[in-house]
């Protein structure tokens, strides 16, 4: 111990002295005989003592100097010895905050009371100072847990030993709605949680957590020791009666412990996590989605990641590409199985991006960039090595993104279409055989599509238009072929669904039918002036070609010249109109002979009965014909009658026509005409008859004359009874004479003019 001894008005004797220097020990003893020198030792940092003794007898200069010395602040746990003062000494300097007061006992001996006396003093102030340093301690260790709980925005609360509430910050009244005055002090905080009664995780803490008791109340919870607080837990939970719809919170418990080491309490945290947790359950549903989706489809299906690695291979490509999900997720080295060498797949290259220089490097002339998404690429490739053998497969390739637009992985689709493709194949082999067919026929035919385009055009066509078939091969050229201006062909109006409108329009005078083998189909002729070398006469059908649907998809149309048939045709008719006009002509005379008269007059008599309108007859005979005969010879009386045809038909109007009647007999129908006009001409042949020369011999001239009745008809009589009428008037002219024409008006019996 070290000790600072002021001996004031005397210096200590050799007993105090040397009980000093006992109760100092090992330590030193320092020595003042006035205040002023003690003063400079105590405030000395080198100088720490433990005890201060101070000795004197004057009550004052002991007060003065106890007093100068306290002041100091540094004054350690003091007594005052004193061998004379009074007690009003002692208890001033008590007072005054020495620490103990030892009056020299009547034998004078005070030694054994001031080493008993320093010594509880020296323990008092032992106890003092440290129960003040534990309550600062204690202090500041409180305050900083309140600034820390306080101003925390993470929700905490803190409870103590006996599971009582001390801090409920802020943050935590604002989560579970309870003022922290409600609850501070109370253990009342599973009621801002729970519906009943229960401990919470800071409780469970705090009394020692045993997993047993954990799980009972966490179990389903996932709790699990912090890695960070020894001692510390952590769970999750929702708690449905917070916010709108619940909340997710995840909170820790943590012990808390004094300095020395002792359980003081818990604090607990809380954060609500629910934003995360839907987020990450979103996602998690997203990506069940995902999988099912590839899963579940039919089509070949693989999804790599941002570092090449497959994530997801559904059961399709299992099949096609012969590797299980298993051995392929995770794996980056596709290629080997489908290309037998290392490199990158498509969906690595539209992974990094690739453009099309990079991507035709691998695939060149077998890959599309897909028009409607950009990044998309597909190819059509042919494996030859494939598990389950050669295949042809149709694979496309797209990059995957974030919701920040981050490439974070490619999908790639792969079909098997080797089906097609063979189909593809016998496509093509049937069309060129059909190519074959078309061009080795020896009837002229072309193909149009439904775009109209000519597929194919064969040699026949080619020899008979004269247009090769490279100049109209993938053109809608087609009618330059047959026509000056453009308009469409017969195989064009079948593609367009042909309706006879618009086929009447081109194919005037309905040169045109409904063919009657093809559906649909069209048959037509046509001249052609341009073709050969005075034009030719065309035969064409036009037939849809239909897919397997049944649509309609182009129009195959052949060409046949008919131009010798139309020739043949032509001399045909021109033959029988000449022998149909031959039978009805009087040969002799060049009139119509009496059985067209029979026909005709029925006709006229039915136009005239139908339209009222007047017609006339004439009948006339030559008179004393037999006599001429006779005279002249039958050869001259042909001449004769021949002469009377010329005078009739000089005489009449276009529309009269006159027959032979009998041998020497001439009828004449007159259309339009009345009586008046009848008569008139009948008088004009008359005169003209008889009025011309005839010389029957070498030199003599002689004239023949006619007897000409005139009647016009009365609708409803019988063509009998209308040509007796007429008939009578040549009747009454021979009767009268000769040589006149006798008009029968009807119904006035024979009038005599
Ligand atoms: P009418 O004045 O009374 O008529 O006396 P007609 O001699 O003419 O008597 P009719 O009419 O009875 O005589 C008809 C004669 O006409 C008889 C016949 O020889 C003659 N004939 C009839 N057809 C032809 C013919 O084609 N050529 C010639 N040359 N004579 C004919
Ligand atoms: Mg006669
Ligand atoms: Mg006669």
């Amino acid at each position: 111990m070290r000790i600072l001894q002021l001996e004031l008005d005397a210096p200590a004797d050799d007993v105090l002295t040397e009980a000093t220097r006992a109760l100092a020990g090992d330590g030193k003893v320092t020595r003042c005989r006035t205040a002023k020198s003690a003063l400079r030792h105590l405030t000395a940092a080198t100088d720490q003592f433990d005890l201060a003794l101070l000795s004197g007898d004057e009550a004052d200069t002991l007060l003065a100097a106890y007093a100068a010395l306290a002041a100091s602040g540094r004054l350690p746990p003091t007594l005052v010895l004193s061998a004379t003062s009074s007690v009003e000494t002692a208890v001033s300097l008590l007072k005054a905050g020495a620490d103990d007061f030892i009056v020299r006992d009547a034998a004078g001996q005070w030694t054994a009371r001031l080493a008993d006396e320093a010594a509880a003093l020296h323990q008092r102030r032992r106890v003092l100072i440290e129960r003040e340093q534990l309550d600062a301690e204690l202090r500041e260790s409180e305050r900083r847990l309140a600034q820390i709980v306080d101003g925390s925005s993470v929700a905490m609360f803190v409870i103590d030993r006996q599971h009582h509430v001390t801090h409920w910050n802020r943050a935590c009244e604002a989560m579970t709605g309870i003022a922290a005055e409600d609850i501070i002090g109370s253990c009342d905080q599973w009621r801002a949680f729970y519906a009943k009664k229960r401990p919470c995780m800071a409780d469970l803490v705090l009394d020692g957590a045993i997993e047993s008791r954990l799980n009972r109340y966490y179990g389903d919870k996932g709790y699990r020791r912090s890695t960070l607080i020894p001692g510390s837990y952590e769970a999750e939970d929702f708690f449905p009666s917070f916010g709108d719809n619940g909340c997710w919170l995840f909170f820790t418990a943590a012990p808390l412990h004094d300095s020395g080491g002792h359980l003081v309490g818990a604090i607990e945290t809380l954060q609500d996590i629910t934003a995360q947790k839907r987020a990450k359950e979103a996602l998690g549903a997203n990506e069940t989605l995902l999988r099912q989706i590839i899963q579940c489809s039919s089509v070949a299906t693989f999804v790599i990641d941002r570092e090449h690695r497959i994530t997801h291979w559904n059961r399709a490509a299992e099949l096609l590409l012969g590797r299980t999900a298993d051995s392929a997720i995770g794996a980056r080295n596709l290629a080997h199985d489908v290309y037998r060498q290392e490199r990158p797949v498509l969906a690595d290259l539209v992974l990094d991006g690739a453009g099309d220089e990079e991507i035709a490097r691998y695939y060149d002339g077998r890959y599309r960039k897909s028009a409607a998404i950009d990044g998309v690429f597909e190819v059509e490739d042919f494996f030859p090595e494939l598990p389950g053998g050669p295949r042809w497969l149709h694979f496309a390739a797209a990059p995957l993104h974030d919701a920040g637009g981050q490439t974070i992985g490619a999908i790639e689709t792969l079909q098997d279409i080797s089906e097609r493709k063979a189909a593809e194949e016998r496509m093509q082999e049937s069309e060129r055989q059909l190519a074959q067919i078309i061009d080795g026929s020896a009837v002229a035919a072309f193909v149009i599509d439904q775009a109209h385009r000519v597929t194919h055009w064969n040699r026949a066509c080619a020899a008979l238009t004269g247009v090769p078939a490279s100049e109209v091969l993938g053109t809608r050229q087609q009618w330059r072929a047959f026509y000056p201006t453009e308009r469409p062909c017969l195989a064009d109006l079948v593609v367009d669904g042909a309706v006879e409108e618009k086929l009447s329009r081109y194919y005037v005078n309905k040169q045109f039918h409904r063919s009657q083998i093809v559906e649909g189909g069209y048959e037509a002729q046509d001249f052609f002036a341009n073709f050969g070398n005075s034009g030719r006469w065309l035969y064409f059908t036009a037939a849809p070609l239909r897919n397997a649907q049944g649509a309609v998809v182009g129009a195959i149309e052949t060409l046949q010249d008919i131009t010798e048939q139309k020739r043949a045709e032509e001399n045909l008719r021109q033959s029988e109109e000449r022998y149909r006009v031959l039978s009805i002509t009087d040969g002799m005379t060049g009139l119509y002979n009496a059985r067209h008269f029979a026909q005709r007059l029925r006709e006229e008599m039915d136009r005239c009965q139908r339209y009222q309108h007047p017609l006339a007859l004439m009948v006339m005979d030559v008179d004393d014909f037999k006599r001429f005969n006779d005279t002249h010879g039958h050869v001259q009386g042909d001449q004769v009658l021949i002469r009377l045809a010329d005078c009739i038909t000089a005489c009449l109007r276009r529309t009269d026509q006159a027959f032979r009647y009998g041998g020497e007999e001439f009828v004449v129908l007159l259309p339009e005409t009345e009586m008046s006009e009848a008569e008139a001409a009948a008088e004009r042949v008359r005169a003209m008859f008889a009025g011309s020369e005839i010389t029957p011999g070498d030199s003599a001239v002689v004239h023949c004359t006619a007897s000409i009745g005139v009647t016009i008809f009365v609708p409803g009589e019988t063509p009998r009874d209308f040509v007796a009428r007429a008939d009578s008037g040549t009747y009454e002219a021979k009767r009268r004479g000769k040589n006149r024409v006798i008009r029968i008006t009807p119904g006035m019996g024979n009038i005599v003019d």
